[in-house]
């Protein structure tokens, strides 16, 4: 993918995201109301993406390293977006390039909804992606937004010429589930880091690996598709 093809992604999703919040600026929910907030929505040049709020208005930033980064399948296993698709069963699940774009989409929506809910307890709670912020996102999914924005996004990758698929265009979704059982030595990465552990637990979606540390065990939930056998 070209920087501009990645330009132009992140662009595209900045203007869904604008579309969501129109949505719910003229939408009369009980909740809160987006009246006296606007939003204005970025790319930026490196892999941070987030959500920013000065006074009324809101900023959205999506990184061209993110939109690059996710195209790689065994990466895009460190990113929270890609967690919360197999965790929470968003898009039945299944974790595809487009599926995790428009997640990430939702996902940066959400904190705007969290902040108008929220913000006197955010800023006593450090911990951002809380109950509240997933009940919302919830919500995002249950309205149809989940279904808009990818399928807008693919509309536009066909129109344009985007890429919108992995790096080495596999399919990920379930391929691994039967090849791993309970006490396999698996590997995974997360964050540009190898690990080695045992699967503890087989899950719908993920295996719950201990990996030694220190004297302990930590255990992880990774998506199916992100674990391999270690290579020795
Ligand atoms: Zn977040």
């Amino acid at each position: 993918m070209t920087t501009d093809q990645a330009h132009a992604i992140a662009t595209l999703m900045g203007q869904l995201t604008q579309q969501i919040f129109q949505h719910y600026y003229s939408a009369e929910l009980p909740s809160f109301t987006l009246a006296n907030t606007s939003l204005q929505t970025r790319v930026g040049s490196g892999k941070a993406t987030y959500c920013r709020k000065y006074q009324h208005s809101y900023s959205i930033t999506y990184g061209l390293g993110m939109i690059l980064d996710k195209r790689d399948a065994k990466l895009c296993s460190g990113w929270l977006t890609s967690r919360e698709i197999a965790d929470r069963g968003y898009f039945g699940g299944q974790i595809s390039y487009l599926n995790l774009l428009s997640h990430t989409v939702c996902h940066e929506f959400a904190h705007i909804l969290q902040f108008e809910c929220d913000q006197p307890r955010m800023r006593r709670n450090n911990k951002v992606h809380n109950a509240l912020f997933y009940r919302l996102l919830d919500e995002i999914y249950h309205h149809g937004y989940g279904d808009t924005v990818s399928e807008t996004l693919a509309d536009h990758a066909r129109l344009y010429q985007l890429p919108m698929a992995f790096n080495n265009d596999q399919e990920f979704a379930g391929t691994n589930s039967q090849q791993y059982k309970r006490g396999n030595q698996v590997q995974f990465e997360h964050a540009g880091i190898g690990y080695q552990g045992l699967i503890k637990r087989c899950n719908k979606l993920t295996f719950t690996i201990a990996v030694p540390k220190g004297l302990g065990i930590q255990e992880w939930r990774v998506p199916h598709h992100a674990v391999s056998r270690p290579i020795n």
